[in-house]
């Protein structure tokens, strides 16, 4: 494989550019894994993702070493008894996996559905909670670029005793979370993401209360490599767990805290700002939004419905002979619609005008 071009026009919903204090951090020596000063880049982190989640002094947070997907499963696994009842929000290709995976742990799933391009409906979740351990919703649908509606669906669980867990992906470092405020018990997210971190790392946070339902299972976790207590163990208690990807740490840290520097409002403001830019632009050669009503669009990820009779496949592939890499639809969304991401260094004027600038030479 050649090397890419260093000016690359990444524009998929994940993974996103490098931030550059990212890319330099990635390079600096190898340290051990229980190095000393390893342990102190660890605990500022934890304070860092406390922030971007909004959880509250004291809440465990951790990264995981997987993607995004490790931080779905690794909740599940650790939550999750067979036949616990498990209610599953699914307007999208990510609600169907966390269903699946629900599934695999054992839980009796129970679905709560949406239309594609629609959010899921709050009330419909209060109905259905009656004996059930958990709820499951992914904040932002990186398939259909759809916002569900969480601080709503927490309050309407308030009380029922059952456990929120939040899949914020698309969210997390680029969109307001208020883990403590709206009631989330287990959120996670991908480094690649909002952060514009390399992939390979889950950054998430677990609730006392997800602590409390974890040390009351009958049976170990299934899974080891996540264990809860296992991963508080190293970040809390320093002890040797597995070996944790220390450069990708560094590379965390530096992008998580460049994030924090800039400011979570200053970063969604960035992504509303540069998204309507780039619907406004498009529109004339006839891309609308897939998601109708503005209120439920997700910042993060701008889904527009193609032109009619427009050459999907072929103009992607033009484009990235021009270096441009622009994502198709989704499962059911293929040949439809564009997912144009807006997360972490993906929201920045220059790659969107190279964007707009390749397209008028193709189409115009
Ligand atoms: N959840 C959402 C909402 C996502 O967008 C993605 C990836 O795009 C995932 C989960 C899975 O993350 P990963 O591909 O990092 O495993």
């Amino acid at each position: 494989m050649s090397d890419p071009q260093p000016d690359h026009t990444l524009l998929t919903p994940g993974p996103t550019p490098i931030h550059p204090a990212a890319l330099r951090a990635l390079t600096r020596p190898m340290l051990g894994h229980m190095d000393p000063e390893v342990f102190a880049l660890n605990s500022e982190i934890q304070a860092g993702l406390r922030t971007m989640y909004g959880a509250a002094e004291g809440t465990f947070t951790a990264l995981l070493a997987g993607t995004g997907s490790l931080g779905m499963e690794a909740g599940f696994a650790n939550l999750v008894e067979p036949g616990d009842e498990v209610l599953v929000c699914t307007n999208g290709s990510f609600g169907a996996r966390m269903a699946e995976m629900a599934g695999r742990y054992g839980a009796q799933v129970r679905l709560v559905t949406a239309p594609l391009g629609q959010p899921i409906d709050p009330a419909d979740v209060a109905a259905q909670l009656d004996g059930v351990k958990m709820v499951a919703v992914v904040h932002g649908e990186t398939s259909t670029g759809v916002l569900n509606p969480v601080p709503q669906i927490a309050e309407l669980m308030r009380g029922s005793g059952a456990l929120l867990t939040v899949d914020a992906v698309t969210t997390a470092g680029m969109e307001p979370f208020d883990m403590a405020g709206w009631g989330v018990d287990y959120a996670y997210t991908g480094a690649q993401k909002c952060l514009s971190a390399p992939p390979g790392l889950a950054p998430v946070a677990i609730s006392e209360r997800a602590f409390a339902r974890f040390h009351a299972r009958r049976t170990p976790t299934p899974l080891w490599y996540c264990d809860f207590e296992g991963l508080r163990d190293y970040w809390d208690r320093h002890s040797y767990h597995h070996t944790v990807p220390v450069n990708l740490h560094y590379a965390l840290h530096a992008a998580l805290h460049a994030a924090l520097d800039e400011g979570l409002l200053t970063r969604q403001a960035r992504a509303a700002q540069i998204g309507q830019a780039v619907q406004a632009a498009l529109a004339p050669l006839g891309f609308t939004p897939f998601v109708v009503n503005p209120a439920h669009r997700l910042p993060t990820v701008l889904a527009l419905r193609l032109p009619t009779g427009f050459d999907d496949a072929g103009v992607r592939a033009a484009l990235r002979t021009r270096h441009i890499s622009v994502t198709g639809g989704l499962g059911p969304t293929a040949g439809q619609i564009w997912r144009l991401g807006l997360m972490g260094e993906t929201a920045r004027p220059a790659p969107y005008l190279t964007l707009l600038g390749a397209l008028e030479e193709l189409l115009g």
